[in-house]
């Protein structure tokens, strides 16, 4: 079993040719609602890549709260400890202009109200055999999730913000893309940002994007970090890969995977989705990923 500790949000995504400046109305061309948030994105990512997945955070009273959990619940994730308490549930506002371009406000909800994951929450993390985190959740609760893990906790350090030492503590893998791997050590050279990295956790994954994945561990990698290269896809939409990857990541770990194998079958998930537009929706099943591998 997989626990997730994190955040679930509903994205309300307008798609506009320009996205309107301060005082200005514009018509947009579509509206979108899709349930998000890295949390439930790398618990759905998990359970499509074939673990099983106990999801662990909150939603709000509102209307988005039944429809957040209808959708961990639909892609088979356990919905058990997904408290729904007062108040609004997370949102993500997103405007996508006709470039690409777009821009985010998220406001929290009920993810923001979590201190931790609750007694019954900690018990399931503690029961599981890995537990994935990341920080759209209040730090504390991030930590106090951490700390009730003695199985392996795998840490997306996005939005990248200061990492505490009673977190990283608490880490044994931790899993930058290359912006965040840089914001945190401020090394811009990828192999640089992984030894530092390593020098606070046991083991580290700097994401490449299209480059691949550098992956170093204290005792894993003793020659010098591992290059695992992308597939060689035609990307459309690259939303969630990072999710996509660390999820897949996490099961292929808990079945027992070499590190190397383990990071060949998450990128093989993450290629696979971003050929695929969208961010739950381009997440591949377990048979696709055996398939593409084969
Ligand atoms: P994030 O989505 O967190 O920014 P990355 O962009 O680094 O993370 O992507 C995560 C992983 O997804 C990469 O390490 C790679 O394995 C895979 N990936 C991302 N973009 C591509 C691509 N264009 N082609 C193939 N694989 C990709």
């Amino acid at each position: 079993m997989i626990s997730v500790f994190g955040s679930a949000n509903m994205d309300l995504v307008a798609y506009v040719a320009k996205a309107p400046g301060l005082g200005e109305t514009v018509t947009g061309r579509a509206f979108r609602t899709v349930p998000g948030g890295k949390g439930a994105n790398q618990a759905v990512a998990a359970a499509r890549a074939g673990g099983r997945v106990v999801f662990v955070g909150a939603v709000g009273e509102d209307a988005f709260g039944p429809e957040l959990r209808g959708a961990l619940a639909g892609a088979g994730v356990d919905v058990t400890h997904l408290r729904t308490v007062p108040g609004p549930s997370g949102i993500a506002h997103i405007v996508v202009e006709d470039s690409g371009a777009n821009s985010i406000i998220v406001v929290p909800g009920a993810n923001g109200t979590l201190t931790g994951p609750g007694e019954a929450g900690a018990a399931a993390i503690a029961a599981a055999g890995a537990l994935l985190v990341q920080l759209e959740l209040p730090m504390e609760a991030v930590i106090a999730a951490a700390r009730c893990a003695d199985t392996p906790v795998i840490l997306t350090p996005a939005p990248a913000v200061p990492l505490p030492a009673e977190l990283l503590d608490a880490v044994d893998l931790i899993v930058p893309n290359e912006h965040e791997a840089t914001a945190i050590t401020g090394h811009d050279d990828p192999r640089r940002a992984l030894c530092a990295l390593l020098e606070r956790v046991p083991e580290a994954v700097v994401t490449l994007g299209a480059r691949g994945v550098l992956y170093g561990g204290r005792e894993t990698t003793p020659g010098g970090p591992l290059h695992v290269p992308a597939f060689p896809v035609t990307a459309v939409d690259t939303t969630a890969a990072g999710d996509t990857f660390v999820g897949a990541l996490a099961v292929a770990r808990a079945e027992g995977g070499e590190p190397a194998a383990a990071l060949r079958f998450a990128s093989a998930a993450a290629a696979l989705s971003v050929q695929r537009e969208g961010a739950t929706t381009s997440m591949p099943h377990r048979a696709a990923i055996d398939a593409f591998l084969a």
